[in-house]
């Protein structure tokens, strides 16, 4: 040998006779590498452990996956920390007497370099030979084994470290509390999560149920006691939520969902997490107040489509939203092409003066800056008058009705302003909600469209009342047809024989009436029939009297409470105002005037008699009047 150093033993052995090794290839890591690239080295060359040397080769310790976990359950940065932080320093590895060189006495000094690394069956480092001679971790291969468990475990440890830290920093994230409540003893354990959420003040929480218990608003306290006695009774899921008294005086709504857990020999546990569910319930609650509200627009529009009249519409109008979203207030003002208004609806409570009747000339109301605004069926919410820069007469019409916020919207008909809904807030200014404002403006929809079915109603009433009428009108002359003379005969004739009043009738027929058509012309016998009409119409006007163009130019009269004297009365009246008209009749046979020839007949009306009868008596004493030399009046002879 050149050198004169001495050859590594040929083989070696430790304290129970296996074999060992010299790693031929032993991985040497720098010093200040970080510990991640020292462990990525060690990966890559497939080994378990590496030489920490120093420049020139000095060996300064081993670093091992034992190391690696140490640093791991320390928590340490891998990229901050330098494998000389972590290593096995060459220090602290002492003589390896168990280790046994195989072929003759070891002679360290022999190494070339001046250590070797020695590696057992597994590959894992177990010792190193320097020129002192074997060191390293007494290790036999047990110890190794007890090591290699060690390790695990403080792998297990870590990773368990980790889950627990993971979970809470998810927890913590959600917001979730979490609750451990051991029933028998009493022992409640909450996270500080939970203390958060159930605002317990610092130090007040005892670790007993009470505690919380008395936190949980009383409206809920009840329910929450029975759930849990439900639960604890019979182990089983629960699921409860429930509202705690902010020290503000506020509502939280919680959630807890939990579950008691039974094993034998144990007191039962109730576990589980809580969170806060108050924007959910929140977002409920307004969900269904926005149910609420379009469940009483759709029944106020049931109603006002069920109403044809305008003042019950609108009636109904301003008490619903009076009462629904409680303003001090509500008017209906109806606007006049002159852009003014007159409030013709109006709910109000008692404690403030009413509007009702009053013309709102102001310009507040219908100002023309707003009118544009209102024609595009906008409204408008003002939550505070006061703010809004009015002039001082406009402030004072305000202050006198005690006005301090209002909602305005638009009543439209046609395209065309027809009036204005307005809610008052009197008692303080109010900020309205969207759904405020929302149900104003469904409601003027459907009175708009009220407005317009009223109005319809109204003409189609009116046609009605027309055509009605012309049913029942003898066209020419303006006076009842014979129809009409029929439907009220009947009726008269009833209603006398159940008062047991005499009825009258009188038969009237013009004097030469087709002479006068032939010499005046039909156009003027149709203004003489007018006129006789008229003049009829005059004689007979007690309730009850009707008038009625019995045929040709002819009349006829119904005279209810009216005995055979007083309907003879009546019939000479009607002769002479006939003759009054002085109608000049140069065709007549009798005068030169137009002449009326009457006949009556009266009775009260029994089973005996009948109506054909009493006509049949008008129209033989009519004959008779004929017959006598026209211009008179003859009665029938009484009937029983
Ligand atoms: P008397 O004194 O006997 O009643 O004689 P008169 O000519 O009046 O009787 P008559 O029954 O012979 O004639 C009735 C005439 O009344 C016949 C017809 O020309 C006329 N007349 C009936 N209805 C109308 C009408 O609607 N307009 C006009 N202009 N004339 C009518
Ligand atoms: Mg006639
Ligand atoms: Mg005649």
């Amino acid at each position: 040998m050149a050198t004169g150093q001495p050859t590594p033993p040929a083989s070696l052995t430790n304290a129970l006779g296996q074999p060992l090794t010299i790693d031929p290839a032993p991985l040497e890591l720098k010093p200040h590498l970080s510990l991640s690239q020292g462990v990525l080295a060690m990966a890559a060359a497939a080994k378990t452990y590496a030489l920490v040397v120093q420049e020139g080769r000095v060996l300064m310790g081993v670093l091992t996956y034992a190391n690696v976990a140490t640093a791991t359950v320390y928590a340490t940065p891998f990229d901050q920390s330098s494998l000389a932080d972590w290593m096995t320093p060459l220090s602290s590895l002492g003589p390896r007497p168990d280790l046994h060189p195989v072929d003759g006495p070891p002679n360290p000094l022999a190494c070339a370099p001046p250590y070797r690394a020695i590696v057992n069956g597994a590959g894992h480092w177990v010792g190193i030979i320097t020129p002192e001679g074997i060191c390293g971790l007494l290790e036999s291969s047990e110890s190794s084994a007890c090591t290699v468990e060690l390790n695990a475990c403080q792998m297990q440890a870590v990773s368990l470290q980790e889950q627990q830290e993971r979970l809470s920093l998810a927890l913590k994230g959600a917001q979730m509390g979490t609750l451990d409540w051991d029933i028998r003893a009493d022992m409640l354990v909450i996270s500080e999560e939970l203390q958060q959420l159930l605002a317990l003040p610092p130090g007040e929480y005892d670790g007993h149920y009470q505690a919380i218990f008395k936190h949980i608003h009383p409206e809920d306290q009840r329910r929450v006691d029975r759930i849990l006695q439900a639960a604890t009774q019979h182990p089983q899921r629960c699921d409860i939520e429930f509202r705690i008294l902010l020290p503000d005086g506020s509502v939280r709504w919680l959630l807890f969902q939990g579950q008691v857990f039974q094993t034998p020999n144990a007191s039962p546990r109730l576990v589980g997490v809580t969170l806060d569910v108050s924007a959910q319930k929140q977002a409920e609650a307004a969900l269904k107040l926005q149910a609420q509200r379009e469940r009483l627009v759709s029944e106020i529009a049931q109603r006002i489509r069920n109403l044809l009249d305008l003042d019950s519409i609108l009636e109904q109008t301003v008490i619903a939203v009076h009462e629904f979203i409680e303003a001090d207030r509500v008017i209906i003002l109806q606007c006049s092409p002159d852009m003014s208004g007159k409030v013709i609806q109006e709910s109000c409570s008692p404690a403030y003066p009413a509007m009702m009747g009053w013309a709102v000339r102001d310009p507040w109301s219908v100002d023309e800056k707003f009118l544009a605004h209102y024609r595009q069926g906008r409204g408008m919410a003002v939550a505070n008058v006061a703010e809004q820069g009015l002039s001082e007469n406009q402030l004072m019409f305000l202050d006198y009705f005690h006005i301090q916020a209002e909602i305005v919207v638009p009543l439209l008909q046609e395209q065309t302003l027809w009036g204005l809904l307005i809610a008052h807030q009197c008692s303080t200014p109010r900020q309205w909600t969207t759904a405020d404002v929302r149900l104003l403006q469904s409601l003027s929809t459907q009175v708009g469209i009220a407005v317009q079915q009223a109005k319809l109603h109204r003409q189609l009433t009116l046609a009605n009342q027309s055509l009605r009428r012309m049913a029942y009108l003898d066209g020419l002359t303006q006076v009842a047809n014979r129809r009409r003379f029929e439907q009220h005969l009947e009726n008269e004739w009833r209603r006398m024989a159940r008062e047991k009043m005499p009825l009258s009738i009188i038969l009237g027929d013009i004097d030469y009436f087709k002479g006068f058509n032939d010499l005046y012309g039909h156009q003027a016998g149709d203004n003489c029939l007018r006129l006789v009409a008229r003049t009829l119409n005059h004689a007979a006007k007690r309730p009850g009297d009707l008038v009625a163009r019995y045929g040709g130019e002819e009349f006829v009269v119904i005279l209810p409470n009216t005995d055979l004297k007083g309907a003879e009365t009546v019939a000479e009246a009607i002769r002479c105002s006939v003759r009054d008209r002085h109608i000049s009749h140069q065709g007549s046979a009798i005068d030169k005037i137009v002449t009326m020839s009457l006949g009556v007949a009266s009775c009260i009306p029994t089973a005996d008699n009948s109506m054909t009868n009493l006509l049949k008596q008008a129209d033989e004493a009519l004959y008779a009047a004929k017959a006598g030399g026209r211009d008179q009046v003859r009665l029938a002879p009484a009937l029983p």
